[in-house]
């Protein structure tokens, strides 16, 4: 076999799952610890016309970092953190470095890495940029795009390129797609090049941080609150001078279901008992500015007939717990779906978006479409400030997985009708294929594989991703 690929049984079974529930076991696994080798790597796939699929820490949720066919190529053995830069606030790192690391060392400069995927304790940089990773923060700070400002990629020919963002605010040269190549591989799954290092852009780190638990007595409480929430935030964006205190950086959402769930990991565990739903918020602050958040944030949850058990998380280890209870809802809904993969059920999540004031609307047809089908309400969870929630159903069997499939299908259509996504975080993978022409255009494909067949004319690099 092909040099730097392992082919022993045991090591391909430890590369042949992720968070998806699908499970491929590779051909064989190569684990490079340098640049020099990920390029050897894909010089002799092109040569030799095997297939490879990039991988990070496999926490994936869509079965894209599982290899069909030809090698697992893990990134994990390059995960250093090359330099931090405070003056110029960069960092540069290796693929393989975990996101939570990331955020740790610029921590210690007084630095932010913003994007904050709920997996950013697992999952690597590599992969973040793949999949283009979000997290409740991006309702103020985008996704994981705008925080990356060069890639060293390995392209599938085994040439390696070094490519940065140039800065320019004006560019009418040519059509737009080619104005900043960082672009085609954030978020394209691993399918047009290996990522093996990248500098990313940090910012100042917030002085004061309030996080709030609200719990409401209906889902439509709790979500007209987000939505009143986004418009006075988007006031305070168009208007500086808007006296507005509301500035949230993350809305999530919790149903009653993933509510009982994230209560399972409080020290509180009897808190808000009877509540029916609840949002979580975190606003940055001052300590000139911190009441007066507050405040305002008391007063909209009045507004919404909110109960009055009402939680502050203030201290660096309020925040941590608030964002562990709010981590156990996937990380249980992950545990609970692995039960029944032998059988051939799992958990089926979802990531589709609407504009967050058809949110409502959107959940509720959702919930239609699955009582109308016999199947039991998702646990439904998240981005609620992008419009953006999560639905996890758990499939006990193959014959159950094929019903929560089509309530899922019918879901996404009427997403798309309202003018939404069917993926806005975990991207298509391999068992979002299926859905993806719901939405994009065949014209818009056919663009994009366009862009695939110059960058990886033999299709050779993580195969079944996306297309
Ligand atoms: C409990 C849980 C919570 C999660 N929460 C979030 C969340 O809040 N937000 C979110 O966005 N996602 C979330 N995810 C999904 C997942 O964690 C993210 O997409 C993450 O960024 C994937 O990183 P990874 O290192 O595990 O990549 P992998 O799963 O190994 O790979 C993911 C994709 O990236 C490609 N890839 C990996 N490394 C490279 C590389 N170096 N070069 C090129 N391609 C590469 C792979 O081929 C694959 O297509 C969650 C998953 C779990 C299990």
């Amino acid at each position: 076999m092909t040099q730097g690929v392992d082919t022993d049984v045991d090591i391909r079974a430890a590369y042949a799952a992720d968070a998806s529930g699908l499970v491929h076991v590779p051909d064989g696994v190569a684990r490079p610890e340098s640049v020099e080798e990920v390029a050897e790597l894909l010089r002799q796939a092109s040569t030799d016309r095997f297939c490879v699929t990039p991988a990070g820490s496999q926490t994936s949720t869509t079965g894209a970092s599982v290899a069909a066919s030809g090698v697992l190529l893990s990134l994990q053995r390059m995960n250093l953190i090359l330099d931090v830069d405070p003056i110029a606030s960069t960092m540069r790192v290796q693929a393989g470095a975990l996101v939570g690391d990331v955020k740790r060392v610029a921590d210690a400069e007084g630095l932010l890495f913003a994007p904050d995927p709920t997996s950013e304790n697992e999952c690597t940089i590599g992969g973040a940029i793949a999949c283009n990773a979000s997290g409740a923060r991006t309702l103020k700070y985008g996704a994981t795009r705008q925080h990356v400002r060069s890639i060293k990629v390995v392209l599938a020919s085994g040439d390696e390129i070094t490519l940065r963002r140039n800065g320019l605010e004006k560019n009418t040269a040519g059509y737009s797609l080619a104005h900043d190549p960082v672009d085609w591989f954030v978020g394209s799954e691993g399918t047009l090049g290996v990522v093996v290092e990248a500098e990313l852009a940090l910012l100042r780190r917030p002085d004061l941080v309030i996080g709030t638990a609200v719990p409401f007595r209906s889902e439509r409480d709790a979500l007209a609150f987000v939505a009143a929430a986004r418009r006075a935030r988007d006031a305070r964006f168009l208007d500086a001078r808007s006296s507005q205190a509301l500035d949230p950086r993350c809305l999530e959402y919790f149903d009653e279901p993933a509510l009982t769930i994230a209560r399972s990991a409080d020290d509180q565990p009897g808190w808000a008992e009877g509540a029916a739903a609840m949002v979580y918020l975190e606003q940055e602050a001052t300590s000139d500015t911190a009441d007066a958040a507050l405040h305002g944030w008391l007063a909209l949850a009045d507004q919404h007939h909110a109960y009055d058990d009402i939680r502050a998380f203030t201290s660096e280890g309020e925040l941590r717990h608030a964002r562990a209870m709010r981590h156990a809802v996937p990380v249980t809904m992950n545990e609970r779906g692995a039960r029944y993969t032998a059988v051939g059920g799992r958990k089926v999540s979802t990531d589709w978006a609407v504009a967050y004031e058809l949110l409502h609307n959107a959940i509720e047809e959702s919930r239609k479409l699955a009582r109308d089908a016999g199947v039991e309400q998702a646990v439904t969870y998240g981005h609620a400030g992008n419009g953006h929630p999560h639905q996890n159903y758990l499939a006990f069997d193959a014959a159950h997985l094929a019903r929560i499939e089509h309530v899922v299908e019918e879901t996404l259509k009427m997403v798309v009708r309202m003018g939404g996504t069917v993926s806005a975080e975990h991207g298509i993978g391999k068992l979002k294929r299926r859905w993806l022409s719901l939405q994009i255009s065949p014209l818009a494909i056919g663009v994009m594989r366009a862009v695939k067949r110059e960058l990886d004319p033999h299709g050779l690099l993580a195969p079944g991703n996306i297309f």
